[in-house]
């Protein structure tokens, strides 16, 4: 009981907040936001709400149908519903994070060694009370923002304020990345060949701007070659000549055997014996298995499938609407 706000919220953030500034050491901070939520959970508990006359069932609860729902072994009709589930923090299919085990409001609160360096992504009210908490018990902290302001929803003077505090307590702000477009793409998908132009569009009409990330989904039932062609763009990536790979791939969609893919390996000049035995061993399979894995986390089905700065886009009614939301996305960043 007590949701996001009394276990990974509102309570322990501030209760980290207010040990900080009271001069608790890491450890004495941590244990205060453990006894502060203990304490403050008999207001959340089972108990104060049966006798408030409310029935409460613990458990995961889902629908058998629009009027019954199951929450263990009980089942509860109802003429209404109301939906109160929360949110979760979204983890962005940013290149690289599946590989590590990123912390969240859901983690951040249980460590029990003091990290000496935090990346913090998101420079909204969470990830500027948690950058400021750990940067005043001197974990060193670096704040990442997408957009060009602390504070992006808020108006820039109040940015600005909170920027000077976090900047006063040896937080290093990187602020107004550049947009980041992510393609998650198949080299045997004709879709994604007549797309393919567009990022490279983009790239020229905003030179510095916009920073274009290709992740591989192959569809293998449909795409028998997907797979291998993934692979050896990944080993012509490891020559530095990922790009003319990718243009070669798409080009030549209808070839991409075993064969096809060599020859293109030599139409680019690449170290053959290298390539050769890299493929033969499936270096990057692993690669792109966890780009593939990545996908499946941000519920991807298809290809393309773009996102920009985090966001899916929708192109059902073309690359028009691609190209007007970076526009847009720019735009906003300055
Ligand atoms: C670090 C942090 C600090 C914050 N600080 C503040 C603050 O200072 N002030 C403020 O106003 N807000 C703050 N918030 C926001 C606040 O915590 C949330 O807005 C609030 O908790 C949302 O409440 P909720 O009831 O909608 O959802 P939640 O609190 O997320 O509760 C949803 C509950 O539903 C349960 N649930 C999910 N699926 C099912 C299912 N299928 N069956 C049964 N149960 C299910 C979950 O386990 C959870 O207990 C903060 C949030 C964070 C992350």
């Amino acid at each position: 009981m007590g949701g996001d706000c009394l276990n990974v919220g509102c309570v322990p953030s501030k209760t980290l907040l207010a040990a900080v500034r009271g001069g608790l050491t890491f450890a004495l901070a941590m244990q205060r936001v453990r006894a502060v939520r203990a304490r403050l959970a008999r207001h959340d508990s089972v108990e104060r709400y049966t006798q408030a006359g409310v029935d409460v069932f613990l458990g995961q609860g889902s629908f058998s149908n629009a009027h019954e729902i199951r929450v263990g072994e009980a089942m509860l009709r109802t003429r209404r519903t109301v939906i109160a589930t929360g949110a979760r923090a979204r983890m962005p299919p940013l290149p690289g994070l599946e590989e590590i085990t990123p912390l969240s409001n859901e983690t951040v609160f249980d460590l029990t060694e003091q990290p000496r360096r935090l990346a913090v992504l998101g420079a909204g009210p969470v990830g500027c009370e948690l950058a400021q908490a750990f940067a005043r018990l001197g974990t060193q902290v670096e704040l990442l923002e997408l957009g060009s302001q602390v504070l992006p929803q808020d108006e820039p003077e109040a940015g600005q304020r909170v920027a000077d505090a976090l900047v006063r307590d040896g937080v290093r702000l990187r602020l107004g990345a550049r947009v980041t477009l992510i393609e998650y793409g198949d080299f045997e998908c004709p879709s994604c060949k007549v797309a393919a132009a567009t990022p490279k569009l983009l790239l020229e009409r905003f030179p510095n701007k916009i920073r274009f990330i290709y992740r591989h989904f192959p569809l293998e039932e449909a795409h028998p070659h997907a797979l291998m062609a993934a692979e050896a763009s990944e080993a012509a990536a490891a020559q530095g000549k990922f790009w003319q790979m990718h243009d070669h791939l798409f080009q030549n969609q209808a070839h991409l055997k075993d064969k096809d893919l060599y020859r293109y390996a030599v139409d680019l000049g690449l170290d053959l014996a290298r390539y050769t035995a890299e493929m033969d061993d499936h270096i990057y399979l692993q690669k792109v298995r966890e780009h593939m894995e990545g996908a499946r986390r941000s519920h991807i089905r298809a290809t393309p499938t773009f996102f920009i700065d985090g966001v899916v886009q929708d192109i059902s009614f073309g690359m028009k609407a691609l190209h007007d939301a970076v526009a847009a996305a720019v735009t906003r960043g300055g």
